[in-house]
């Protein structure tokens, strides 16, 4: 029987979509990118239909893992960018008040292990947000969650706080985080577009090129299906990963 994975949407992340965009105004000039890109994605059979949900066949061929040891600003990396260091992390009002429920378990476990971060704690109990309280502050030039590593790796300090808490990934950190580098978009009449930040698109979303992170520009590492394919669940419900593969696969456009 087939499997309408569209009513299964992270009720959580069906409402991020749904929130308006905290960020910097969406342009037309980029609306106008994203139909046009979108138009001939759909007129190439480059869109699939996975049990309710768009799905664009870049998943299947675009590379992706995180290689943190690639992007942080602790090693020599060029002009490559690192999603915890170089980007603004936009948070939604829903977002925000998961964080301040959480803010004494955050506030202890961060002071902990940054003492960066302290006299900034002292100063500004929210030290987590910037002053507007939209996104993630970036102390020293990188988010307040992240970790860096003595090897240089980054990583982020809300897995581990999550996991000692016993609660899901998402009561604490961006959705924005845990989906990059997929990209949700939302479509009329309640569908949703699942694809990837890729050179064909990454003007529509205002993100950087590809070739700005070492994870997204490197054949030699996995298939975002296949890396990703626990998020996909975790968004669709389980299976929706292989039902992507199986789709690809049996050339549904
Ligand atoms: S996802 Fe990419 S940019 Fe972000 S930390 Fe990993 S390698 Fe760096
Ligand atoms: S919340 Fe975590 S994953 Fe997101 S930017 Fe900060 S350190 Fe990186």
């Amino acid at each position: 029987m087939r499997r309408d994975y569209l009513t299964s949407f992270e009720p959580r992340v069906r409402r991020w979509l749904a929130t308006p965009d905290p960020g910097p105004e969406d342009s037309e000039a980029a609306d106008q990118f994203f139909e046009r890109w979108l138009l001939g994605r759909m007129a190439d059979g480059q869109v699939l239909e996975v049990g309710g949900v768009m799905v664009d066949r870049a998943l299947l061929e675009v590379r992706f893992r995180c290689v943190p040891g690639r992007c942080s600003p602790a090693v020599e990396r060029g002009k490559l960018r690192s999603c915890c260091a170089d980007l603004t992390v936009y948070v939604t009002p829903a977002e925000r008040g998961r964080l301040r429920r959480h803010a004494r378990a955050l506030t202890e476990h961060l002071l902990a292990r940054e003492p960066r971060l302290r006299a900034l704690a002292r100063r500004e109990p929210e030290f987590f947000l910037d002053p507007d309280g939209e996104s993630l502050s970036r102390p020293g030039q990188r988010c307040v969650c992240s970790r860096l590593l003595p090897d240089g790796k980054i990583r982020c300090h809300l897995h581990d706080l999550a996991a000692r808490l016993g609660v899901d990934r998402t009561d604490l950190q961006p959705v924005t985080c845990r989906l990059f580098p997929l990209v949700l978009v939302a479509m009329p009449k309640g569908g949703v577009l699942v694809t990837v930040n890729d050179g064909g698109n990454y003007r529509a979303w205002g993100a950087r090129h590809p070739r700005s992170f070492p994870c997204l520009n490197d054949t030699r590492l996995p298939r975002v299906i296949d890396s990703m394919a626990d998020t996909l669940d975790w968004l669709f419900g389980p299976g929706f990963a292989e039902a992507v593969r199986q789709a690809g696969a049996a050339g549904q456009g």
